[in-house]
């Protein structure tokens, strides 16, 4: 059987996936279907945070399948409970709804600041130009990127969009009926993005004082990738609602909307739910991924974080294609003044993967244990892509 022919005989043709067959994932390195070994700075797009596969999380997985592997939510499930409050007592103060991705995490915000919003009719929800939400209907009605609407219209009303990092554009957008703002910390898909500390800032004064909710989207952010278990610890900015999904449960499916306390009472029963929204098994991963990341894990990882940096901004001097680095703890990103479609396929036959992102941008979103010496190597084979492409 050719894998790649009946892929595209039976599946939808939704993914341009790279020439590749994955077979198998170890920590930092995934081996194809021939065995050739690749150092991952991809992560299944900021999944394996703590590592492919990494043996905790296998064993509370194990243990988990073979005690309960689903029961309805008509029920009171242990692991749920005891992972909703780990969660809680790592962030914010509040309760927690869990899903089993990203775009769910994200339309259970959408629903609630509707929901709040519903009894004075504000419907209005802020968001940014070259954001990235998600691809149900209303989350991709939230992404900033248009080339993701066309030909879904029409979307779901009433999202209205300020260029990222411009507070007076997001204050113009205002209106009697906006309810919620909401941003990712660093935009992910966008580019590798931060936020500026005083645009998060500015955006907590004007949800204070216009009443309307702060939604931050940690989807990609959070769970130790920007050097803090989540970003918004960094920018001393709390959140109203914080969404999480990706690296979770350590690559089972996911998902979590963090509610502040002060709006537990928005949904009542029968206002939102999922069937398989906080799966035992997943929960058992995600509260065995919250045990790794620990404070020594995360310095560990901001300061390899910085070391790759580092790294890159001496490429950045040598070669004047490079036009900057951005990122936070290890969610860099590196931008070219061409497409890095190249790069990317270089680094991949060289046994490195990485993702290029808005054409022009490299984003790197190695496992969080790799070491300086997986930085070496990256940088190596970076170092040669440059040399080879004689840019
Ligand atoms: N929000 C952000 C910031 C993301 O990066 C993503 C996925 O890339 C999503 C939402 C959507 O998550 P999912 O693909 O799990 O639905």
């Amino acid at each position: 059987m050719n894998l790649i022919n009946e892929e595209h005989t039976y599946m939808l043709q939704t993914y341009k996936r790279q020439n590749l067959v994955l077979a198998r994932a170890k920590d930092k390195y995934v081996w194809d279907s021939r065995g050739k070994k690749y150092l991952d700075f991809f992560s299944g797009i900021s999944v394996s945070n703590v590592g492919h596969c990494n043996p905790r999380v296998v064993a509370a997985i194990r243990r988990q399948a073979g005690k309960l592997i689903h029961v309805s939510n008509h029920y009171y499930v242990e692991q749920q409970v005891q992972f909703a409050a780990e969660l809680v007592n790592a962030s914010f103060p509040g309760q927690v709804f869990l899903s089993s991705s990203g775009a769910e995490a994200n339309e259970c915000a959408i629903k609630l600041a509707r929901k709040r919003g519903h009894p004075g009719g504000r419907y209005e929800i802020i968001s940014f130009i070259n954001s990235f939400h998600g691809r149900t209907l209303a989350t991709l009605s939230a992404t900033g990127q248009m080339k993701f609407h066309k030909g879904f219209e029409p979307l779901v009303p009433k999202f209205r969009f300020a260029p990222f990092n411009d507070l007076a554009a997001a204050k113009k957008l205002i209106t009697g009926k906006t309810a919620a703002i909401i941003v990712e910390p660093v935009q992910g898909e966008g580019g590798v993005n931060p936020a500026s500390r005083e645009f998060l800032k500015g955006l907590r004064a004007l949800c204070d004082r216009h009443d309307m909710l702060l939604i931050f989207d940690e989807i990609q952010t959070g769970m130790g990738r920007t050097g803090t278990l989540f970003a918004y610890q960094q920018y001393g900015v709390t959140p109203d609602i914080m969404t999480l999904a990706k690296s979770l449960a350590g690559g089972l499916p996911l998902g979590a909307t963090l509610v502040a306390k002060k709006l537990q009472h928005i949904f009542t029963y029968g206002d939102h739910g999922s069937t398989f929204g906080g799966n035992p098994v997943a929960c058992a991963a995600a509260r065995e991924v919250l045990k790794i990341l620990t404070p020594a894990f995360l310095a560990k990882s901001r300061a390899t974080g910085a070391y790759f940096r580092h790294g890159l901004e001496a490429l950045v001097r040598r070669y004047p294609c490079i036009k900057e680095v951005r990122g936070r703890g290890l969610m860099l990103g590196m931008e070219l003044d061409f497409p890095g479609k190249d790069i990317v396929q270089f680094c991949l036959e060289r046994g490195l993967i990485i993702n290029c992102t808005q054409d022009r941008v490299l984003r790197f979103l190695p496992s969080l244990t790799v070491t300086r010496h997986d930085v070496d190597t990256a940088l190596k084979i970076l170092e040669d892509a440059w040399q080879t492409s004689k840019k």
